[in-house]
């Protein structure tokens, strides 16, 4: 498609939603382009049994609360109805299946050029996404191994493995989630964990949301934080490294604050790890043709291996400049704030303590706010100019 507009959005999920929804609350003019063919397609793409980590009380969008009758963790497929429901609210219309290659500061404002045309803009939205590019890393004898090799965002459920031995790499939290799920599928199931970790309980006495907590410490310093919700740790979680894993250093709000990454928030696995139901290994050293080597010399046979090795923002893959507002992995270095250039935003890029969805709506506002905030005062001086 292609044209002019006050503010090209990037990206129809929730944090692309989110922002239309708040920029039509201020009639401000604003379009959003979305690769794809339907809006929420990274959660229609999620495994089958995810569920939402957060609370649905914090985790609705601005302007629309997630339906009272659902559940409290609401399923991936409620998650998808919500954003279906979310866009027909706020009468959002996306240009689908318009992916974007190339967004480059102009004298003008922005232009981006998209898989069906091109976008003059004065400010761009990029809400494409923490969790844009799968990352995959490799390991010698890779090409050796005759058993299946896929990155988590690939899998579904463990219907396939019933019976069957798989390796779940990585500790995150759908990694977590999935060595659970194969359990529950009856396949035999081997976690691998090369770095140290941080595990909190979803809930309190298996009934409180631990959120809110987080909600609360995000704004203490980290470090206080941290010592503040550890009697809640040790009396929940208990000393992990008895069950094999190594505890990092420092606890749960430090290590979003210092390594970007959020700590598990245990649904179960744990429990299934102290019960021996899922054999905890440390890190990968390489692969056989039927199995894998550990970095302390034991192996494992094993008929798959799921990667549950993370994601990349990659904005370097179609921002010019990128290196101004990202990181050297092409992460954006702020998040619902303005960025190092003029009339560029990144909405739903920062981790937070207090989830990523409530998180992503109240940058959605600020940056809404901040981009009416100009428009007047642009409007303000074109006045004066006219009257002098
Ligand atoms: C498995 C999983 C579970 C999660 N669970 C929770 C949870 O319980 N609670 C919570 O608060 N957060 C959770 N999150 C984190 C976060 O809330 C979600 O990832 C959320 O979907 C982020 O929304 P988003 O719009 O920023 O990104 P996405 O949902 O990833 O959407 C990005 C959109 O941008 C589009 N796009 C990408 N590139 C382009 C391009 N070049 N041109 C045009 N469009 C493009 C994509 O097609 C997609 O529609 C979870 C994340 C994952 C991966």
């Amino acid at each position: 498609m292609g044209g002019e507009t006050d503010t090209l959005v990037v990206g129809a999920s929730a944090a692309g939603l989110a922002t239309g929804a708040e920029l039509r609350r201020r009639d401000l003019a604003f379009e959003i382009v979305e690769a794809e063919g339907t809006v929420a397609t990274s959660w229609r793409r999620h495994y089958d049994r995810l569920h939402l980590h957060t609370p649905k009380r914090f985790s609705g969008l601005p302007g629309l609360p997630m339906p009272k009758r659902w559940p409290r963790y609401p399923s991936r497929d409620q998650v998808v109805e919500y954003l279906e429901l979310y866009q027909t609210h706020f009468a959002l219309q996306p240009h689908l299946d318009e992916a974007v290659q190339q967004i480059e500061q102009i004298d003008e404002g922005w232009e981006t050029t998209t898989s069906s045309g091109t976008w003059r803009s004065a400010n761009v939205v990029i809400a494409t996404g923490r969790a844009r590019v799968p990352v995959r890393p490799t390991w010698p004898g890779m090409a050796l191994y005759r058993g299946d090799v896929l990155h988590s965002s690939e899998y579904r459920n463990g219907e396939q493995w019933r019976g069957r031995a798989v390796l779940v790499v990585g500790f995150g939290n759908s990694a977590c989630e999935q060595a659970l799920d194969l359990l529950e599928h009856g396949a035999r199931v081997h976690l691998a964990v090369r770095s140290p970790v941080n595990v909190l309980p979803r809930d309190l006495l298996g009934v409180v949301p631990v959120l809110p907590l987080g909600i609360v410490m995000q704004r203490l310093p980290p470090r206080l934080g941290d010592a503040l919700a550890w009697p809640m740790v040790r009396s929940t979680v208990g000393d992990v490294t008895k069950v094999g894993l190594q505890k990092l250093p420092y606890g749960p709000n430090t290590q979003i604050a210092k390594d970007h990454r959020v700590p598990l928030l245990d649904i179960g696995t744990m429990a299934q790890i102290k019960k021996g139901h899922i054999t905890l290994h440390g890190g990968l050293d390489r692969f056989t043709d039927d199995g894998v080597v550990f970095d302390d010399g034991s192996k494992a046979t094993v008929d798959a291996v799921i990667l549950g090795t993370g994601y990349r923002a990659a904005i370097g893959d179609f921002l010019v400049g990128w290196e101004a507002v990202c990181d050297s992995a092409g992460t954006p270095r702020t998040s619902g704030v303005p960025t190092a250039l003029e009339g560029l935003f990144f909405c739903g890029m920062h981790v937070s303590p207090a989830g990523m969805l409530r998180e992503i709506g109240l940058e959605a506002t600020r940056i809404a706010q901040q981009i009416l905030d100009q428009t007047l005062s642009k409007l303000d001086a074109e006045t004066d100019a006219t009257s002098l």
